[in-house]
């Protein structure tokens, strides 16, 4: 990797425009905290809509190069999957980064640059093999057929946690397709995206494939999603923001492939092994202190085991390791933002001032190493309703409600009873059981003896305000190409020119 990210700690460094990194036209620098001191490490570019027209710019001029355009659609896979090598033998750097700035466990850090490149080596194989179709139309010496193109520059926003998994899920199709890109990382966690850009320029991209601009959600993000020039958004992050996004990008008739959260539930029947689904729950809520959108928030046990499974419940979330995130037993670290902590501690007030009950947790850890940090203890709020705040809105922090149920009738309209349809899962041995479960939830991830089981090869993504769209597999690719129709006459005959030609 080049010197600049990695000498980032105490320095400053600019916006990622056309293959180099370039001073924001406002001279403005911001700095990005650090979640285990809360003080800050390094200072970023704050890009103004000046420089977001720039990068635009830049990403539609790679559109039009023919060192772009023209390129081979085997080429460019080549590009692509050198790009993942280049993730790969930098691994260790980019976890480091990524720890750093968000706060996420270092072990979790490095298994995911482990796979990152994978993702990229899946997609590069992807790139010659979009392919158009024939179709049979109803003439005779006439060709018709489809033509699968890159849709142009995409614009992605993306947000604070495993910035660099997000980033990858799109911008390896949307490479492999041949899209340009511009990228506006979260304010809170773009040191990896920006260190990215540098080995998109050293795996041989052109310059301008790949535009990167820092800055806030309201002034950078705003002026992205405004920008004419974007052929198509990506964005996750929370709903609100995300309805914003889509109406920014409805001015230029511009699609969004949305991904926005949710509140997915856990469901345990009674016939389970009850530490592996207490084991299932644990990682689905706690991991990455509950900062991931598919988190299982909201758990509903079959009654029959209920008192058992909370008080397993309870003792595995006294294990939980809460400490530095690079030391290697730490199980959870900080929340990433400060703000991320405040609305944790609202949560949960909230839930107890609704009658909910603090069965572990529900509290900031009492050691005094991590005082300053922006820690908070795993949290199990047993007696919890979905009427409830806590049940209804993402936290996006280490805390899981808790409720029982009777019947499969009243299980199905307790997990369905939210806004919210992102992933579920359910717990059982009965496999006609976890089969209507799967056809009768309204999430877009079903998990059957397990969570968080996540895979690029498999569309992901969410129903209800959960969002739209959809990432990974081969679907994905045809998200982010459009489709053109090509009909060509063979019959050298002449037509009524004041006639449609239907056969
Ligand atoms: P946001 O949804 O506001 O932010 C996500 C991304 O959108 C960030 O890159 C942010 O930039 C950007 N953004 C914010 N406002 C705009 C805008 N007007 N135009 C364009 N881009 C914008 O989430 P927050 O970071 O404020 O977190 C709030 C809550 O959102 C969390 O508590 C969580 O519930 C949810 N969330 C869910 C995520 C998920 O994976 N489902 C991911 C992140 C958040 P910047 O950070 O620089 O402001």
């Amino acid at each position: 990797m080049k010197t600049t990210v990695q000498t980032l700690a105490g320095s400053r460094i600019g916006l990622f425009i056309d293959g180099r990194f370039v001073a924001p036209r406002s001279g403005t620098y911001v700095p990005s905290y650090d979640p285990t001191t809360g003080e800050p490490w390094y200072e970023f570019a704050q890009g103004d809509s000046d420089d977001v027209a720039e990068a635009v710019a830049s990403a539609r001029a790679a559109l039009a190069d023919p060192a772009w355009r023209r390129m081979t659609q085997t080429d460019r896979g080549k590009l692509v999957r050198r790009l993942g090598d280049l993730v790969l033998e930098n691994a260790d750097a980019l976890a480091r980064l990524e720890c750093r700035d968000n706060g996420k466990l270092l072990k979790e850090m490095r298994a995911q640059m482990r796979a990152i490149p994978d993702s990229y080596l899946y997609f590069a194989g992807m790139a010659d093999k979009l392919q158009g179709d024939t179709i049979p139309v109803n003439k005779l010496d006439t060709l018709n057929f489809n033509l699968r193109e890159p849709l142009g520059v995409v614009g992605m926003i993306i947000p604070w946690n495993s910035p660099l998994m997000m980033l990858t899920g799109t911008l390896a199709p949307c490479l492999a397709i041949g899209n340009t890109v511009v990228v506006k990382p979260s304010e809170h966690a773009a040191a990896s995206s920006l260190a990215l850009a540098e080995l998109v320029i050293e795996a041989g991209f052109p310059p301008g494939v790949v535009n990167v601009v820092t800055g806030d959600g309201a002034t950078t993000g705003e002026a992205l999603t405004r920008h004419p020039g974007i052929a198509k958004y990506v964005f996750t992050g929370s709903t609100a923001t995300g309805r914003r996004i889509a109406a920014n990008a409805a001015g230029n008739l511009a699609p969004c492939q949305m991904e926005l959260g949710g509140k997915s539930p856990q469901v345990i029947f009674s016939d389970v092994d009850i530490d592996r689904a207490v084991n299932g729950v644990v990682s689905g809520v706690f991991a990455a202190a509950g900062q991931t959108c598919v988190a299982g928030s909201r758990c509903f046990v079959e009654r029959p085991i209920y008192d058992r499974f909370v008080e397993a419940l309870v003792a595995r979330t006294h294990r939980i390791k809460v400490g530095h995130p690079q030391e290697e037993d730490t199980d959870i670290g900080p929340l990433a933002l400060a703000a991320q902590l405040a609305k944790v501690e609202d949560y949960v007030a909230s839930g107890t001032r609704e009658g909910a009950r603090v069965a572990a947790g529900g509290r900031r850890p009492q050691d005094p190493e991590l005082a300053r940090g922006w820690y908070y203890e795993p949290t199990v709020l047993t007696e919890a309703r979905n009427e409830m705040r806590f049940m209804r809105e993402e936290i996006f922090g280490p805390v899981v409600g808790v409720a029982p149920f009777d019947t499969e009738e009243e299980m199905v309209a307790l997990a369905n009873g939210t806004d919210y349809g992102l992933a579920s899962g359910v717990w059982t041995r009965d496999i006609d059981r976890a089969m209507r479960f799967a056809r009768t939830i309204e999430a877009g991830t079903v998990w059957i003896n397990t969570y968080r089981s996540a895979a690029y090869m498999s569309a992901n993504g969410g129903m209800k305000n959960s969002g739209y769209g959809r990432r990974g597999g081969f679907e994905v690719m045809r998200e982010f190409s459009r489709l053109k129709n090509v009909v060509i006459d063979y019959s050298s005959a002449m037509q009524d020119p004041f006639v449609i030609r239907l056969r």
